[in-house]
């Protein structure tokens, strides 16, 4: 997590952790006139650089636009009307504002991260990258604070009127959650993974497509007009030095190719494995300590939904900490946990849902049956909606 806050009559809030729940609930926060700081163990090129997300859920687009940073977004964002679900001899579009009245944005998470690192750089508050030894303490009292080793060695304390822990999963705000609270987590790991590339090819297709195959599921998608985003399913226990890039193509073009419809290649320029897992840690807060994001919470990127739930996560947490620290209401800060949870458990099972149709695990029979659910999508509007719903995101419960 890293980030600090502090109101006009007492101290900062801190944020651990520059991901984009971080830097989005800093620029929050200091739209109502909280100080913030922000603190991240890593470089800000090592942030800059880090592929990962890149549906954006309209709430997420407006958020980012409010907030002041969604400029180049609305230049270079490429919004989409829909997906198309596969299967052999099938490819079936769905129309999401036919179905559901909204649609989804690409706008790579590299890009987001970009554009809040120089809107809190311009005139936001305090950024450190590079930071370590970030601990937070006392959070139980109204009077955290986080200590931490600034870049240049030196050992430093923050003191907070809250403090939001908002450093991924590895980071170290969700075992001071866990440590103080009577509290749960729930762990599933999916017995595949997804090798992913970026390639500098035109994508193949206008909308993303989503495929089953026998060989196993395989993903269509972009960032821009002249890059893809391509994704198969592999054994997770697959080394990325055994899918040089021609085996790579040959199975992307295997599972996705269609009648009359090529796969073209290009110059790979990124190629990792993602582990497939959902998580989710309950309480997301312990006193004055408030978990956001991945820190509390991953889902298998198969619907979309990690980046799109971070954001939702910190839209109710900068609510919550803007009534607190300038009224001095709890009633939000008391029911924050709650509320996100109910949205957590929706994505996860929806993230779930997704990613059990579409990979192939089993025998024949759950082939069969997962053939029988894409058909029934592709074939009734109710079920097509449930999808067009979920993957353009539910409305905010603020
Ligand atoms: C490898 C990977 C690939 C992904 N790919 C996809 C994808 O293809 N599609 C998709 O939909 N979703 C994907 N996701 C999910 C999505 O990117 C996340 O849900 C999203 O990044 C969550 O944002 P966050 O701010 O909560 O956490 P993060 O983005 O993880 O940010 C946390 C920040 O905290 C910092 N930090 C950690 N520990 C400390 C510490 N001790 N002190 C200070 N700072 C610390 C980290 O360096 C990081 O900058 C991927 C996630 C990962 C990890």
């Amino acid at each position: 997590m890293g980030s600090g806050s502090h109101s006009d009559d007492a101290h900062p809030g801190g944020d651990i952790g520059a991901g984009p729940a971080g830097l989005l609930l800093s620029r929050l926060l200091q739209l109502q006139g909280i100080d913030t700081v922000v603190l991240e163990n890593r470089s800000r090129e090592y942030v800059e650089a880090r592929i990962r997300a890149g549906i954006l859920e309209e709430h997420t687009v407006q958020t980012l636009v409010d907030a002041g940073v969604g400029d180049r977004l609305q230049r270079e964002g490429l919004p989409h009307d829909g997906i198309y679900l596969q299967y052999p001899g099938v490819r079936h579009h769905l129309d999401f504002p036919d179905l559901c009245g909204r649609r989804v944005w690409v706008y790579g998470q590299t890009e987001v991260t970009r554009d809040l690192i120089t809107a809190q750089l311009d005139d936001g508050p305090p950024l450190l990258f590079g930071v370590s030894d970030v601990s937070p303490e006392d959070v139980d009292g109204d009077a955290p604070r986080i200590r931490f080793t600034d870049a240049d060695g030196n050992p430093q304390v923050l003191e907070c009127d809250a403090i939001a822990g908002t450093d991924g999963f590895h980071g170290v705000s969700r075992p001071v959650v866990t440590a103080g609270t009577p509290g749960r987590l729930w762990e599933r790991t999916y017995p595949y993974a997804w090798l992913g590339i970026l390639a500098d090819v035109a994508p193949s297709s206008e909308e993303l497509v989503y495929a089953w195959h026998p060989d196993g599921f395989a993903l269509l998608s972009m960032r821009s007009p002249a890059v893809s985003r391509l994704y198969v399913q592999v054994d997770p226990t697959e080394k990325i030095a055994d899918w040089p890039d021609e085996r790579i193509w040959e199975a992307l073009g295997t599972r996705l190719g269609v009648d009359g419809g090529a796969l073209q290649a290009g110059p790979v320029t990124e190629k990792s494995i993602l582990p497939m897992r959902s998580f989710v840690s309950a309480p997301m807060r312990r006193g004055r300590l408030f978990l956001a994001g991945d820190a509390a919470h991953i889902v298998p990127p198969t619907g979309a939904k990690g980046l799109n739930l971070a954001v939702a996560d910190v839209t109710l947490l900068a609510d919550a900490l803007v009534r607190l620290l300038k009224k001095h209401q709890t009633d939000l800060v008391d029911s924050y946990s709650d509320r996100a949870l109910a949205r957590v458990w929706r994505c996860t099972h929806f993230s779930w849902w997704m990613t059990s149709m579409l990979h192939r695990s089993g025998d024949d029979f759950d082939a069969e049956l997962q053939l029988s659910q894409l058909r029934r999508v592709c074939r009734s509007e109710a079920a097509a909606r449930e999808l067009a719903e979920n993957y353009t995101g539910l409305p905010i419960d603020r």
